[in-house]
């Protein structure tokens, strides 16, 4: 039963996307590509003062990869870049089979249905990994789109 309401939830964010475009003012682009499925995302952010301000996503692919997207882009406005790297690290620790009771995931949650089928967590977790290594990157001044191989 709770298969059929997370499996409503994906599809509603992959036929009507949250947030796709791309943000007015480019601080954060981060590219992600899963070749063995064929998803390709980009996610840009505009950022001031430490609070992400706008998140955008683009792309095409499958739709685990694109409803993890905008759920993404939902997520994580609002939050600091603080918040935010703490909250992919929950992201990422919830596909890797731990369960995360101590805060609201909201449509997150919707992801985790993904733990069953290995080949499609890599489709489940294209967004987060992707912004997770911009984020990183902008710390270091590379620019590299992460591909998930
Ligand atoms: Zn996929």
């Amino acid at each position: 039963m709770l298969d059929e309401l997370y499996k409503e939830i994906i599809l509603d964010h992959y036929k009507s996307p949250r947030n796709r475009g791309k943000a007015s003012k480019v601080d954060f682009h981060a590219h992600g590509v899963n070749p063995l499925c064929g998803d390709d995302i980009e996610l840009t952010l505009t950022v001031d003062r430490d609070i992400i301000e706008e998140v955008k996503f683009d792309g095409h692919g499958c739709s685990i990869s694109q409803a993890s997207a905008s759920i993404l882009t939902e997520t994580l406005v609002g939050l600091t870049l603080d918040q935010a790297h703490t909250k992919i690290e929950h992201v990422k620790s919830l596909f890797k089979g731990n369960d995360i009771v101590t805060e609201d995931l909201g449509d997150i949650e919707a992801l985790q249905g993904v733990r069953k089928f290995p080949v499609r967590i890599k489709c489940a977790t294209l967004a987060w990994n992707a912004l997770q290594l911009s984020l990183q990157n902008s710390a270091t001044g590379q620019s590299t789109a992460y591909s998930d191989e």
